[in-house]
């Protein structure tokens, strides 16, 4: 049962109620949400659940409808991430595992690693106990496997996921892997299960080759239940009448999952087709019906491979496949981080006078764009901190070098953000990445609430400026403004009038339980807001492939010409020119200029002095790597 408290409840009232609980002998978990807190109680319930109703300080309990207790949505109504290692699986990051079916000789096996790496992969996968169909194929090198993964991961940073097919392997097994994988073959295997439920290492549960979804959410309550909440769900095709393919992907486990459970969910495109071409369009299907990861077979030599070498991808198929991730992913609300694991260990590292790892300043707050942003360059995990100005971000940055601040410049509908651009030239910071988001902007009111009954819309400006098309067709509607879409939702639900709505993503009506009136009004559905990352110092190392700059050049015919010249001759591509006024001459304009050029790149050494000396005012912004720019 679930047990909802009430907000004002006392230590002491809820000290009462855990006495009680405990003599039930049930798992109880407290799951503390944005808007209130719950007790999951879990097992057989000896009393009538309404008595519990009764204790001061509880305000509904409702039973758990589901066979399926601590899994359940019903339970804990928002998504679980699950670490391995520096990787958060069903955060706002696709997160791709890939390398061979099984570990074959060590150089194969780093030759693969180092290439899935270069290409996106943030975990490496690799069997070394094969559950082989037939006695006679290979097994898996066993120890000597997990050895080379151990090597694998020392060198490239990659964690290891590998399967683990007896309860007798435990003890060995936890000492090399960082993701357990419960194979299609063993995933009612109850005795397996509960061995790894004990192990408190995540675990990747793939569904059985002819299971339900719910006896596959049953087994991994199975390991929830012995105190391990860190489970992966794998869809990897199940066995229906179609030959074709190796088994059938039944796609539609993504959403049917997300709606019934918290736990994130990746796919399996190599076994659910056994093809090595259907593998890439399966894969991009998967990402679009929004699974938070993939699992890839990829072999340098998939003709030589021990096992599933019709299934394996080569490197470069995989580089091409991840290259199409790369665009689709924004669509659905994520990305592909190709410096994954370089940015979580900069993160890592102590930095400034106070020797803190980094944190990570937005304005607005969870539900909002500029947190999304975070979470999707930095990871979901990342320490944040949300601010209600830009000009108070930057300040901070500027003072604690500790300190990241990102700031939204530009959208693709409505333009510039001026105010960010005047906060760039007036602070002394650098541009040290960028991302671009899809915005999807939703009419947000009560559940009863009817469009033709709204009078009274809620939202930031730039909002209502992006969905004008849509508040053409509703001229009667007030417009009002607030400082940003969250602020909005709240107002709405404050004032409990199904006449009002607000315009949000979808994230802010799930968190305030709030009903989406019509999804998706701004004005074309490519719509794209690119934010900056802003810092004392460069951040990344890596490679950098775009430059910003402000410079202002004298009132003379030509002058702009000439420095334009040099890019034209360098043939470096200018991807954004705006003129903004200088704040200190009247009707004279500051250039603001993006280039896809990186300034270490020793043609373009010279550059800037060149670029100097054509300018009367040169300010450079930042040399960076580009981000997504989804599609255009
Ligand atoms: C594997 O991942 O190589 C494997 C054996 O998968 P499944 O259990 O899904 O067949
Ligand atoms: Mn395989």
């Amino acid at each position: 049962m679930i047990l909802v408290l009430e907000k004002t409840i006392t230590p002491e009232q809820k000290e009462r109620l855990n006495q009680e609980l405990r003599k039930e002998n049930c798992i109880i978990k407290e799951i503390i949400g944005v808007e209130e807190t719950i007790l999951g109680v879990v097992g057989k319930i000896s009393r009538d659940i309404r008595y519990y109703e009764t204790f001061p300080g509880v305000s509904k309990a409702i039973p758990i409808s589901k066979p399926y207790k601590l899994v359940s949505r019903e339970l804990h109504r928002d998504a679980s991430v699950v670490m391995v290692r520096d990787v958060a699986v069903g955060g706002d990051r696709l997160v791709v595992i890939a390398g061979p079916c099984g570990v074959e000789d060590r150089t194969r096996t780093l030759d693969i690693a180092r290439a899935v790496r270069k290409h996106g992969a943030v975990l490496f996968r690799g069997g070394a106990f094969k559950p082989r169909t037939s006695p006679y194929s290979f097994q898996g090198l066993g120890e000597e496997g997990l050895k080379i993964l151990a090597e694998v991961r020392e060198e490239t940073g990659l964690g290891i996921v590998t399967e683990i097919v007896a309860p007798s392997q435990a003890d060995l097994l936890v000492k090399y892997v960082d993701l357990l994988q419960i194979g299609a073959r063993n995933m009612q295997n109850f005795e397996l299960l509960k061995t790894v439920g004990r192990l408190g290492k995540p675990v990747l549960l793939k569904r059985g080759l002819a299971n339900t979804i719910e006896e596959w959410l049953m087994a991994a309550e199975y390991i929830l239940s012995e105190g391990n909440e860190q489970v992966i769900l794998c869809e990897r095709g199940i066995r229906t009448f179609e030959t074709y393919t190796r088994n059938t992907l039944d796609l539609t486990a993504v959403p049917i999952v997300k709606k019934l459970t918290h736990l994130p969910i990746i796919i399996d495109p190599s076994h659910a087709t056994g093809i090595r071409e259907k593998v890439c369009p399966m894969a991009r299907a998967g990402v679009a019906a929004g699974a938070d990861g993939l699992i890839i077979e990829v072999h340098t030599e998939p003709e030589k491979a021990l096992s599933d070498g019709p299934q394996s991808l080569y490197p470069d198929q995989f580089e091409q496949l991840m290259r199409d991730l790369y665009v689709i992913a924004p669509v659905v609300g994520k990305q592909v981080d190709f410096r994954y694991l370089e940015k979580a260990e900069a993160l890592r590292k102590p930095i400034g006078k106070a020797q803190s790892p980094a944190k990570i300043l937005y304005h607005g707050v969870p539900g909002t764009s500029g947190h999304k942003a975070c979470a999707q360059y930095f990871g979901t995990q990342t320490p944040m901190e949300s601010f209600t100005s830009y000009r108070n971000i930057f300040q901070q940055v500027m003072e604690d070098s500790a300190c990241l601040g990102v700031a939204p410049v530009e959208n693709s509908l409505t333009g510039s953000i001026h105010e960010n651009y005047d906060l760039l030239l007036e602070y002394d910071v650098k541009i040290v990445g960028e991302i671009a988001l899809r915005i999807v902007h939703n009419l947000i009111g009560f559940p009863d609430a009817k469009i033709e009954g709204l009078n009274k819309v809620y939202s930031h400006p730039l909002v209502f400026e992006q969905c004008r098309e849509f508040f053409n067709q509703h001229p009667s509607w007030d417009l009002i403004a607030v400082k940003d879409t969250v602020a909005g939702v709240l107002r709405v639900k404050e004032n409990n009038d199904p006449k009002e709505a607000a315009i949000a993503n979808q994230e802010a009506a799930e968190l305030f339980h709030m009903s989406i009136l019509k999804k998706g009004i701004e004005t074309t559905p490519r719509n794209f807001t690119r934010f900056v990352v802003i810092a004392r110092e460069d951040f990344f190392t890596g490679p950098k492939d775009k430059t910003s700059v402000i410079y202002s050049v004298s009132d003379n015919p030509g002058a702009l010409h000439e420095t334009l010249k040099i890019f034209a001759e360098k043939q470096i591509n200018i991807v954004k020119l705006e003129s903004r006024p200088d704040p200190n001459k009247p009707w004279q304009y500051l250039f603001y200029m993006d280039l896809e050029m990186d300034l270490e790149n020793e043609n373009n050494l010279d550059i800037l002095e060149t670029l100097k000396n054509k300018t009367e005012f040169f300010k450079l912004l930042g040399n960076y790597q580009k981000g997504p720019q989804a599609i255009t």
